[in-house]
């Protein structure tokens, strides 16, 4: 049977572990389509760079190559208007020397290595020196980095991209690109990449950078996902809200049609106690009648005799007729089949049941065991019209008395070998002089009452070779007990 807070706790659960399920789904999604863009921008980075660093090679191989030692006219020192990245040009002079020892250095260095070779890099000018060796005459070139980024061909805007683009060699590197990176800030993720440039004389190392704070987090899509999730499982809840009513309504229905059929019972019963009594009075005094004519004189005495005879007889039928209706009365309710029952889940499924009226009135009933939890013996859906009756008659009384101070309680003990379901109101009570009656059908206080509630109850309880009694403690309200057979194995339930 529903537990409201228990339902609530799991549909707030659900709505928890979705929430967060998404949003952890909705965040990974959007982080992802920021790594993708950030590790392209990256290898863009990397290419363009790497295509300047060989282009410094391809220039001063041509330089080597159109080597004329006999020209005074320096055609290299025109380069820098050529290439703007080239800040100036050095040649060594004969005899492949240079004063400068970095330049002296990278000679060598080129000679062992059969390609250009980095001189110096100077960070705070952000320029580094690359020389290739020849024959007789080497030739270096000044590079301004700054101006060897092809910003045109850039993909990202310097001014406002987030991501850091420094080239490093050792323990010397010259910023790119500042970005609006925080990587020492706490939270957040930080997106990194690093590859050296594809030019074996520039052995610089790109290292992009990004991190992105709590901004990144794509809060609207969260909000969205949250509010989705949140409506679809109101639906949800809205639906089963709507499946349960229906099964409620269709188990009430069901209810009042068998206590209709059983209460046409229980009238012809009654009508049947009711009958039988005038019914032998008639007998009566019609034998005795019979009796008195027969001792005087009386003209055309046989006709009154075979008048008062047939009398007899119509009586005798009547009464053999009602005699016959209250035994089948009474056999359809025994007719009734007797299984092992869980009182505490017919309690339960009655309560639910009344679900509608408890809540309008603010009613609401305590079930509890006492003592060991106990199986009984008996017919369910007689059992479950007993309950029925009861609460229904409990939640009248307590509709008098006010709100604060209405209580409900049932509670199942095993006593003097059997199961006993005491029903507890703290409605205004049943009078003395009204306990006595309470049982016998038409018995009602009520103005719309029909007063064949009680007796179907005990009628149905008899049936199961149980009881039903009736008190009204002096502390006040009604006390209605039921006692059934034990089931003849107590299995323990919940
Ligand atoms: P009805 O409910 O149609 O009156 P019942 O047989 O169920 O018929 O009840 C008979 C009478 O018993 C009620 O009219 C009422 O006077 C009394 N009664 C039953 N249950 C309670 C109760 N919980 N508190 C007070 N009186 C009750």
């Amino acid at each position: 049977m529903p537990n409201p807070l228990k339902h609530h706790r799991l549909w707030l659960l659900a709505w928890a572990l979705g929430t967060l399920l998404g949003g952890a789904l909705v965040t990974r999604a959007e982080l992802g389509k920021l790594q993708d863009a950030f590790d392209t921008d990256a290898r863009i980075v990397h290419r363009l760079l790497s295509q300047q660093a060989v282009q410094h090679d391809a220039i001063l191989q041509t330089l080597a190559l159109l080597h004329n030692p006999d020209a005074d006219d320096n055609p290299e020192q025109r380069l820098p208007s050529v290439y703007p990245q080239i800040l100036s040009v050095w040649r060594s002079d004969a005899h492949n020397h240079w004063d400068d020892p970095a330049l002296q250095r990278a000679q060598d260095d080129s000679l062992r290595l059969g390609h250009p070779a980095l001189a110096d890099v100077d960070t705070s000018r952000q320029r580094y020196r690359l020389e290739l060796a020849g024959s007789g005459t080497s030739y270096a070139l000044t590079i301004d980095v700054r101006t060897m980024v092809p910003w045109n061909d850039w993909p990202m805007d310097p001014a406002t991209s987030p991501v850091q683009v420094t080239l490093a060699l050792g323990e010397d590197a010259i910023v790119l690109q500042a970005g609006h990176t925080k990587p020492e800030a706490t939270g957040g993720w930080n997106f990194f990449a690093q590859k050296t440039l594809a030019a074996p004389s520039q052995p610089f190392v790109v290292i992009s950078l990004q991190h992105l704070g709590w901004a990144a987090v794509p809060w609207a899509g969260l909000a969205a996902a949250s509010t989705g999730w949140t409506l679809l499982l109101l639906a949800a809840r809205a639906l089963l809200a709507q499946s349960q009513n229906r099964r409620r309504a269709e188990e009430r229905l069901r209810m009042g049609q068998l206590t209709r059929l059983n209460t046409m019972g229980e009238l012809a019963a009654g009508m049947a106690h009711e009958l039988n009594q005038p019914l032998a009075a008639v007998l009566a005094s019609t034998q005795a009648a019979h009796r008195m004519l027969a001792d005087e004189p009386v003209e055309d005495m046989a006709a009154v005799r075979q008048a008062l005879q047939q009398t007899v007889q119509q009586a005798r039928r009547a009464a053999d007729v009602v005699g016959r209706l209250r035994r089948t009365v009474e056999r359809s309710n025994m007719a009734s089949e007797a299984q092992v029952l869980n009182p505490m889940e017919l309690t339960r499924k009655a309560v639910y049941l009344l679900e509608p009226e408890l809540q309008r009135s603010q009613i609401t009933p305590q079930l509890k065991w006492v003592g060991e939890p106990f199986d009984i013996h008996g017919d369910a859906v007689a059992l479950e019209q007993i309950l029925h009756n009861l609460l229904s008659n409990a939640v009248h009384a307590l509709e008098q008395v006010p709100v604060g101070r209405r209580a409900l309680e049932v509670q199942l003990q095993r006593a003097s070998g059997q199961g006993q379901l005491t029903v507890r109101d703290s409605g205004p009570g049943i009078p003395a002089n009204v306990l006595p009656h309470v049982f016998a059908p038409f018995f009602t206080t009520r103005e719309d009452g029909l007063g064949l509630g009680l007796s179907l109850c005990e009628t149905l309880a008899m049936g199961m070779g149980g009881s039903l009694t009736a008190s009204s403690p002096a502390s006040g309200g009604a006390t209605f007990c039921l006692s059934l057979p034990l089931a003849p194995h107590p299995t323990p339930s919940p």
